[in-house]
């Protein structure tokens, strides 16, 4: 997006989702990659890729070298602990999850610097919901042996802090304010152990390549790490990243943020609530019955519609006969958002009882009493 001074910045800590035409603007200006026919192919099994919910990245073709040459690879990301799981962070969560099993090493971490530069929450306050966090992505199938995966907190990783110490003497006022604009030093400091975090699998695990799958509002970070690894561990891969659209909050804002609690549900809501923000949920609809009949709806305005793509409706043809449905004004909201409850209830209530088996396991892996 366009600041006041007329230059296009993200800005990875607030809360501004990204149209079409920014994307354009990052294809042209800052070298991401679309994700074209060849690549798609590829991994035409990953939902969001198929959906071009996934639509950008940056030297993923690194990794399928690899894949193809049986050479090891990583997959690293990671959670600010400031909440529990919503369907924002069910995305990135299920992206780790999925390249896990196309072969990479997972490479977690617990961003619980970032959360107390960004929000102000204690290391310790952040523990309940590191644990929390931890147990859902063990729950929806990351792999936590030893072998397939590495999870640590930030504040306790030497490895990250040992980075962001070495390579912050190649960073300069001019970089992080051309990057950022102008932020608390905390953020830059952030931004730093970032890069610590990205470039770990490879200080850990020796020279590899390493995708992030991010939303499209994290380039920033991947910039700055990419420019870093460059310079300071010259034998190193440049880290890729896969870029997602973020999913818009329930009530058609930018994105489901944590800061709008009208915007999403988590996790760990009850049930009855869950389904009464669903209900209040902004559709693509028209005023009644009659005028949507008559007009159809708009389903690339509609929350409901947007959630079933990017969650909860497996089958592309089903999706695709709904979207034409409900254009042609066949398909009623009540119906179909009946139809998107009860599978979000579903999900989140199995997802509720696995989690919990996890949460000792969870307690374990990070290390807390
Ligand atoms: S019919 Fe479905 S997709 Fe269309 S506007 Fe209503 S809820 Fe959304």
């Amino acid at each position: 997006m366009v600041n006041e001074n007329n230059e296009f910045k993200i800005d990875p800590w607030s809360s501004s989702n990204i149209d079409d035409e920014d994307i354009e603007r990052l294809v042209k200006e800052f070298g991401i990659e679309r994700i074209g026919e060849h690549i798609r192919q590829k991994v035409i099994d990953n939902r969001f890729i198929r959906r071009k919910i996934i639509f950008g990245h940056r030297s993923l073709n690194d990794v399928f070298k690899a894949i193809d040459s049986k050479q090891h690879w990583a997959v690293m990301s990671g959670i600010k602990p400031s909440g529990p799981f919503h369907l924002g962070t069910l995305t990135t969560a299920l992206e780790i999850v999925e390249f896990q099993k196309m072969g990479a090493k997972a490479y977690y971490c617990i961003a619980d610097i970032e959360g107390w530069e960004d929000n102000g929450i204690s290391y310790e306050e952040a523990e309940n919901d590191a644990i929390d966090n931890l147990a859902d992505i063990l729950a929806l199938g990351l792999d936590s042996n030893p072998e397939n995966s590495y999870i640590w907190r930030q504040s306790k990783e030497p490895i990250v802090k040992d980075v962001c110490f070495k390579v912050g003497r190649l960073v300069t006022q001019a970089m992080v304010n051309a990057i950022y604009g102008e932020k608390p030093f905390g953020l830059y400091l952030a931004a730093l152990i970032q890069v610590g975090d990205i470039v770990l699998p490879q200080v850990m695990d020796g020279s590899q390549p390493t995708i992030v799958p991010v939303g499209i509002d994290q380039d920033p970070h991947l910039r700055l790490t990419r420019d870093l690894t460059e310079r300071y561990y010259k034998t190193f891969f440049k880290p890729g990243a896969t870029y997602h659209r973020l999913l818009p909050g329930l009530d058609g804002s930018d994105k489901m943020s944590k800061r709008n609690p009208n915007s999403y549900f988590t996790f760990n809501e009850p049930l009855e609530s869950i389904e009464k923000k669903l209900k209040g949920a902004l559709t693509g609809g028209r005023r009644n019955k009659k005028e949507q009949q008559e007009l159809g709806g708009e389903p690339q305005k509609c929350m409901i519609y947007k959630i079933l793509m990017y969650h909860f409706e497996p089958d592309d043809k089903i999706l695709a006969e709904e979207f034409e449905g409900c254009v042609k004004g066949e398909l009623l909201c009540g119906e179909h958002k009946k139809t998107c409850i009860e599978r979000v209830l579903k999900f989140i209530k199995e997802h509720q009882a696995k989690k919990e088996k996890l949460i000792d396991k969870s307690r374990e892996i990070l290390g807390i009493q």
